[in-house]
């Protein structure tokens, strides 16, 4: 089993990362960036380039099945491989495909999917995400003027129809289902509001709320992220939920030391692109020492790939053009 395992090279996988909630975790991305149902004000991967419903093959589901299978050959070290990345990876008309490959060629390995929710109206859809074992499904709105104030979607999407969806998932399928809900401080954080998202959510029934608020600058300036007294609010106003609030906390020590280190270049250009980072989230997600990623971000910001945005939790990185 190699232990120095990563995905620089690869097109489609990024990772494996030390995610805070899922642990040490390998990322597919089936969708070109920002290509997504919604328009999200606080979405960490920027402003979405093309809106649209429209499930297709974006990317050759065997060029996704190829990379999976040399990577995952020699059993690297993971808590779970998980379809997330720069748009809506439920778009992805191989999904099932994907996911059916894992399961049957590389049982082991638990399959997590991160989703907006707003495909999950369609029973079709539904019926390919039955065999992962954990969804992670947004839900910031419970009617759809708040969605189109929060998601901005295309059209075609209600808040009603996602709900719906997402009951019927639960009805008909086994995997645990962790529920997002984004707090946009004055949008929807109202007590009206709140309850009737704790409506929906106790119809849909998930094994976790989990609350999150903003915590790298996304493509709305006036979006602020909400101060943990409102997070407690909202949590204790959601009750009975199993809610919890989605803290920072330092990365995991799963993280594993990657090997590559020529390439460690291309591993936080691929990470910032999907998402501004911070110099203490590269040396979480890539498990490599402060002093190395410091000194490659400098030379990146040297070179102009990168450029620096002071925020309140540090200075961010993002890619000067992006890719
Ligand atoms: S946060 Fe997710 S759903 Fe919202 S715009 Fe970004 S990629 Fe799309």
């Amino acid at each position: 089993m190699k232990q120095d395992q990563s995905s620089c090279g690869y097109k489609y996988l990024f990772g494996p990362v030390a995610s805070r909630r899922l642990g040490l975790s390998l990322g597919v991305d089936m969708i070109p960036a920002k290509v997504c149902s919604l328009n999200c004000v606080y979405c960490e991967s920027g402003a979405t380039t093309r809106a649209t419903l429209e499930r297709r093959e974006y990317i050759p589901t065997e060029a996704i099945i190829g990379e999976l299978d040399t990577y995952l050959r020699d059993r690297p070290p993971l808590d779970v491989v998980t379809f997330s990345g720069a748009g809506e990876p439920t778009l992805h008309s191989g999904i099932g495909r994907v996911i059916e490959f894992i399961k049957k060629q590389y049982p082991d390995y638990r399959v997590a999917l991160l989703t907006n929710a707003t495909l999950f109206p369609d029973a079709a859809v539904r019926a390919e995400l039955l065999a992962l074992n954990l969804v992670i499904p947004s839900l910031d709105a419970a009617d759809d003027a708040i969605l189109s104030v929060v998601n901005r979607p295309t059209a075609g999407v209600s808040a009603a129809a996602m709900i719906e969806g997402l009951v019927a998932f639960r009805r008909e399928s086994k995997t645990s289902m962790w529920l997002e809900i984004f707090i946009v401080p004055g949008i929807n954080d109202a007590e009206d509001h709140l309850e009737r998202l704790r409506e929906a959510a106790l119809r849909i029934a998930p094994d976790r709320v989990q609350l999150n608020t903003l915590d790298r600058p996304g493509p709305e300036p006036w979006v602020v992220p909400a101060d943990r007294a409102a997070l407690d609010r909202i949590a204790s106003l959601l009750q009975p939920l199993p809610v919890e609030i989605i803290a920072r906390k330092p990365a995991s020590s799963t993280a594993m030391v990657m090997g590559c280190a020529e390439s460690l270049n291309d591993r936080i250009v691929s990470l910032v692109r999907r998402r501004p980072c911070t110099v203490a989230d590269l040396v979480a997600g890539l498990g490599a020492s402060a002093d190395v990623v410091n000194e490659t971000v400098r030379k990146l910001q040297q070179r102009k790939v990168l450029t620096a945005e002071p925020r309140e939790r540090g200075v961010f990185f993002r890619l000067t053009t992006p890719r």
